[in-house]
């Protein structure tokens, strides 16, 4: 069976309520009141590991440099989750490497519980932007 989330507050709801009766919100009127990179960016929240990483992979698309701090603080909120935290790197070295928002996500990610994402962090915020380099891995 499928289960259905408040979007705003995650409460599992039935599919046919229009009020989350958890928070009291309308599922559409709150969806309405937001753009769709707002609502990936709190998904990012979400309890259920497989709709953060489409969160995730499909803000990682969207190349917006102010999703950058909220991911990397999705990787915070679930440091064990190392294959999802990758991915969020993966999203933000994706941006501009000139976008100061990339940067600041990328420094807050080399305080990461996780060695390997502390690791890769501070690699990515030593190299110097690319172009488009053709004979890199
Ligand atoms: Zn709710």
């Amino acid at each position: 069976m499928t289960q259905y989330f408040c979007p705003a507050c995650f409460a599992e709801v039935g599919s046919a309520a229009p009020v989350c009766l958890a928070c009291g919100v309308t599922a559409a009127d709150w969806e309405a009141d937001r753009t769709y990179t707002q609502r990936l960016v709190h998904a990012l929240g979400h309890p259920v590991p497989t709709t953060r990483m489409m969160a995730i992979l499909a803000l990682k698309g969207r190349l917006e440099p102010d999703t950058a701090m909220p991911l990397a603080l999705c990787a915070q909120a679930y440091p064990v989750d190392v294959v999802q935290g990758m991915e969020i790197l993966r999203a933000i070295e994706a941006l501009a490497a000139d976008a100061p928002q990339r940067q600041a996500a990328l420094r807050n990610l080399t305080t990461h519980p996780s060695r390997l994402m502390r690791d890769r962090a501070a690699e990515l915020l030593e190299q110097p932007p690319r172009t488009g380099d053709p004979g890199s891995p």
